[in-house]
């Protein structure tokens, strides 16, 4: 089979493009032919060493494609069924193996394009709002990267709660898409200081939680953006990991709380990603929740992709078509 691997770490230029073994399912596992792999943040983190892997890797954690084969463990999954999944490694591929309780059914009327877009973004929006920090109209929310992949979905996730949505973009455009998705105040932090502007706009209070997925450039503005006894969300590094702190600083902003959240957590059982999904890919399905598909791109064509997501030249979601 074809796939994206590494046997270094290092820039995209280390993603090699060549023939893998096709992988051998287990009993409790399924084979899966790909027709869309999801591009993510967390593959960049994982071709650059900063999550720690075994080499060599093949790429993706997120896909969606046909049953070709399952595991004599398997009953309720067959040949032919179409499916979708993230946090599973080697998705960058034309065949993956997958456990079967990651695997969820897509529905007939959503193409795998969507399905492979939605998966690990759209449970990840899910449970930061549902779990993480349950939000409701009376909170505010800090949202930064709004226009991102995670972004986008994350706005639309808490304007359907009711929350008020304060975002934060790099570009003008950027922060057009943020609008469009429903953010009430959107902040160039690109040139404006966002936490001075975010208490301006909260007449000195703060926000209730800072959901805060760009890491290092924006830890302690985040910090500096919270009401006394907020909750800081930090789930993702796109501008580098957040260096070592103590603890006293959250007394010292406010008695805060302090979260590092991985979906992996949140998505521990069959029933979690029933829910988290289920809810993800029937809202997409009805038309209540909008992917932003911002490009896709061949395979072979990974390393562009990664050069296009690190760069922060994209809004919305990247696929890759094997
Ligand atoms: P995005 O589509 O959001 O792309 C990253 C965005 O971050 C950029 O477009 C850019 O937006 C912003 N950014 C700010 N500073 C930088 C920088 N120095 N370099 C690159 N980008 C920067 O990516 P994803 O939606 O795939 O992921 C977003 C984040 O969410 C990542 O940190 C990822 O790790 C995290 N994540 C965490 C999960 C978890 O469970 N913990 C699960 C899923 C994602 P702008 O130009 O507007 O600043």
């Amino acid at each position: 089979m074809k796939a994206v691997f590494i046997q270094k770490h290092g820039s995209a230029d280390v993603l090699e493009y060549g023939e893998r073994p096709m992988p051998v399912p287990g009993p409790a596992d399924a084979l899966v032919r790909l027709a869309a792999c999801g591009v993510n943040f967390i593959d960049i983190y994982h071709r650059g060493g900063l999550y720690k892997i075994d080499l060599p890797f093949t790429l993706g954690v997120e896909g969606a494609g046909t049953v070709e084969h399952v595991g004599s463990g398997v009953t309720d999954l067959a040949p032919g069924d179409r499916v979708a999944w993230a946090m599973e490694p080697g998705a960058y591929a034309t065949h993956a193996k997958v456990a079967a309780w990651r695997l969820v059914k897509i529905p007939p009327q959503t193409s795998f394009e969507s399905a492979a877009a939605a998966m690990l973004q759209g449970m990840t929006a899910h449970y930061l709002v549902h779990s993480t920090f349950p939000l409701a109209a009376r909170h505010t929310a800090l949202i930064h990267a709004a226009a991102g992949g995670t972004g986008l979905l994350l706005v639309q996730m808490a304007k359907r709660l009711g929350a008020r949505v304060i975002g934060t973009a790099g570009t003008e455009a950027k922060a057009a898409l943020a609008r469009e998705a429903g953010a009430d105040e959107v902040i160039l932090y690109s040139q404006t200081d966002f936490a001075a502007e975010t208490r301006r706009l909260t007449s000195g209070a703060g926000v209730d939680v800072v959901y805060d997925s760009v890491g290092k450039t924006t830890f302690e503005g985040s910090l500096n953006s919270l009401k006394p006894r907020g909750m800081m969300v930090s789930f993702g590094n796109a501008s580098g990991a957040v260096p070592d702190f103590p603890p006293l600083l959250l007394a010292q902003k406010g008695s805060l709380f302090l979260t590092r959240p991985n979906l992996a957590h949140y998505a521990t059982t069959r029933e979690e990603i029933a829910w988290r999904a289920g809810d993800v890919l029937g809202w997409i399905g009805e038309g209540s929740l909008k992917l932003r598909i911002d490009k896709s791109y061949p395979l072979s064509e990974a390393a562009q992709a990664h050069r296009d997501l690190e760069s922060r030249a994209t809004a919305g979601k990247l696929i890759l078509i094997p």
